[in-house]
């Protein structure tokens, strides 16, 4: 039986953990806090899922897979962890990430349908289109209970045999130090999140920032899944609507102060609470002056192209980082762990876009915050 051990019950080492010990590996998964907790960025309450990725097909069929083994992952728990609310995206001008993105659904026979502005009535109770070239609306899209989605992920790996170690580890050249004990396998995978960095300093270079969300107080019809989640691409905010109960979610995307994903303190900046307002009593007239009911704070781990890193260690050709989420990386977890267990069995060879080294600057998958 092939061993491996998976550093980090985020979505990503969780789903990994899941998967292998699915496929008859023996799997020991390593956690420093509960699976779910709140200082992963695996712990937010709420993770969009859409496949619009621009041009890019390889995305768009990651989601798309995603969504039928989270769908799967529902049925095995019991657990409702898709909200299907569908997403819309919000374009100000021609745009061809908007018009790739349309083109790549399309041909991955993916639903997704094009409005003008003013249709954003039908999907929002009150809504002005002002400023808006079109909405790109993805029907199949939704949002995905992240919290529970992570704690169940690891619960269902644990019920399937995968050993389950809690405790802060450390690399020691091919194996993993932790509590006094030194773990060794036939695969090891790092799968470390905005931590990952700090556990390679010589290799990773990851950009981790707080990234903070607000969550306003919403009339009744607000909710989703009634509501679709939404991205105004150009202007970097997204939001989701009111999901049990926690408030209707709205948020600037641009990338926020460094950040310590241990010892940071987790106090949201004022400046984008102001332009979480601003932007929503622009584009929901109905909810201007919504109370604030809540925040959460939580880490990026960003590569400079928002291309994932999944790769060996250039010295210890079975041991993996994976990582580098860069802000959208939840939805594809278990469809991410189905590759990387090709990776580990040698059935795929490594990909040039998710390994060390320099970058270039971009990559357009996630809205980029443009300076107004
Ligand atoms: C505010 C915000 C909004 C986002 N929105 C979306 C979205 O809408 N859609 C989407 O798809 N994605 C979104 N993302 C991105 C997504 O949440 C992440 O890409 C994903 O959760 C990353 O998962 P992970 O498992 O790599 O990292 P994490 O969830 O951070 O998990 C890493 C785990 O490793 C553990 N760990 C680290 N080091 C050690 C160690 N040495 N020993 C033991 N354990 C260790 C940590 O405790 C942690 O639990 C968002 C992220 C944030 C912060």
């Amino acid at each position: 039986m092939r061993s491996v051990v998976v550093v980090g019950a985020g979505i990503f080492g969780g789903s990994l953990a899941l998967r292998l010990v699915s496929s008859g590996w023996d799997v020991t998964l390593v956690e420093q806090y509960p699976p779910g907790h709140v200082r992963a960025a695996s712990g937010g309450e709420s993770r969009l899922i859409r496949f619009a990725h621009g041009d890019n097909a390889w995305y768009t069929g990651s989601a798309r897979r995603a969504l039928d083994l989270w769908r799967e992952l529902e049925r095995e728990t019991g657990t409702e962890l898709l909200v299907p609310s569908g997403v819309a995206w919000f374009f100000t001008g021609l745009h061809g990430w908007g018009e790739e993105s349309k083109r790549v659904l399309k041909e991955q026979g993916i639903a997704v349908e094009l409005l003008a502005p003013e249709e954003g009535a039908r999907l929002f109770p009150s809504f002005d289109g002002q400023g808006l070239a079109s909405i790109l609306f993805e029907p199949e899209a939704g949002v995905l209970r992240a919290r529970d989605a992570t704690r169940v992920t690891v619960e269902l790996a644990i019920e399937r045999g995968a050993h389950f170690v809690t405790g802060t580890a450390a690399p020691d050249g091919d194996a993993v130090l932790v509590g006094g004990d030194r773990l060794e396998a036939d695969r090891i995978v790092w799968a470390g999140g905005a931590w990952l960095a700090g556990l390679f300093p010589e290799l990773v270079d990851l950009r981790v920032t707080r990234q903070d969300v607000y969550f306003f107080g919403a009339p009744a019809g607000w909710q989703a899944p009634s509501i679709p989640g939404w991205v105004d691409f150009d202007n970097g905010v997204y939001g989701v609507g009111d999901l049990d109960g926690r408030g209707f979610k709205a948020s600037p995307d641009r990338e926020g102060p460094p950040f310590d994903p241990d010892a940071g303190e987790r106090v949201p900046s004022e400046e984008k609470e102001r332009e979480a307002r601003e932007y929503i009593a622009l584009r929901f007239p109905a909810l201007a002056g919504a109370p604030l009911v809540g925040t959460r704070s939580c880490p990026y781990s960003l590569t400079e192209d928002t291309n994932f890193l999944i790769t060996p260690h250039p010295e210890h050709e079975h041991v993996w980082l994976f990582g580098g989420g860069s802000g959208h990386g939840f939805k594809h977890g278990p469809a991410l762990a189905e590759y990387v267990e090709q990776l580990l069995s040698g059935e795929e060879e490594p990909s040039e876009a998710f390994a060390l080294g320099a970058r270039p600057p971009g990559g357009g998958l996630r809205a980029p915050w443009i300076e107004r």
